[in-house]
């Protein structure tokens, strides 16, 4: 078992608006009492600065769903790792599977934005995961130890400032979860691999994300290298989600 505390973020997707946020975030905020865990939440990107107020004072810390590959510049619909950082951007999402899916970004790409991310002092949770058609074909290891490779090789001299997430994309908004084995399996391959290329392996947390509720948490945060998870549709239910940060210690 890793003595840092476990990590448990939402991502929103492209989910809310002002009045939903506010009364997801005062219940969240109003029930998270001693929380042994750390907190996040990836949140569109209009909406940081109303997040970023609401949950000041609080132990919940804002995320980004995104971050450009590039500085500054004419790069029309983009958003830089310093203006993140401007509204107080903790921890940024890079190569959500849905980006790399409807967005096409590579490994290369996704690289790159773990490296602005670390420049501007914003932790990227790098998200890695295999297709169901990989998964079938046996080639779950294989799939995750290429996409994180490719972080590595560019960010090797502060890896240990990176949080993983393992994400199959079958499992991602599909309510079909790895089971606490599998994913026990997989985040021991990726602790491997980061571990011999850190020299501090004992800061990076690895989330699970795919499917994880209130009804399945406790058991895959219990699995020796599951340090935290990666919430999508059950972080937008305040009961939900305190749940999950309630099993998370
Ligand atoms: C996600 O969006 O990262 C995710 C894991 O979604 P869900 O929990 O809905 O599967």
């Amino acid at each position: 078992m890793h003595s840092k505390k476990k990590l448990i973020a939402g991502n929103w997707k492209m989910n809310g608006n002002l009045t939903a946020n506010k009364s997801l975030l005062t219940a969240v905020v109003d029930g998270l009492n001693q929380a042994q865990c750390d907190v996040a939440v990836a949140v569109p990107a209009p909406y940081l600065a109303q997040v970023e107020r609401l949950v000041s004072g609080s132990a919940i810390a804002v995320a980004a769903q995104d971050v450009s590959v590039h500085e500054s510049g004419a790069y029309t619909g983009e958003v830089s790792a310093s203006m993140l950082k401007e509204f107080g951007v903790r921890y940024v999402l890079v190569g959500h599977s849905e980006r790399r899916q409807y967005h096409g970004e590579s490994d290369v790409v996704v690289s790159r934005k773990a490296q602005r991310a670390l420049a501007a002092g914003i932790t990227p949770i790098v998200c890695v995961g295999e297709t169901l058609q990989e998964f079938e074909a046996g080639d779950t290891e294989a799939v995750v130890k290429r996409q994180l490779a490719a972080v590595i090789h560019l960010n090797g001299h502060c890896i240990s400032e990176i949080v993983v997430a393992y994400e199959p994309v079958w499992a991602v908004g599909t309510g079909r979860t790895a089971s606490p084995e599998q994913a026990q399996a997989v985040h021991a391959v990726l602790r491997t691999q980061v571990a011999a290329a850190s020299e501090h392996p004992d800061r990076i947390r690895l989330l699970y994300g795919g499917s994880m509720n209130a009804a399945n948490a406790a058991q895959l945060l219990a699995q020796p290298d599951v340090d935290g998870g990666l919430i999508g549709g059950a972080s937008l239910k305040a009961a939900d989600f305190l749940q999950i940060i309630h099993a998370a210690r």
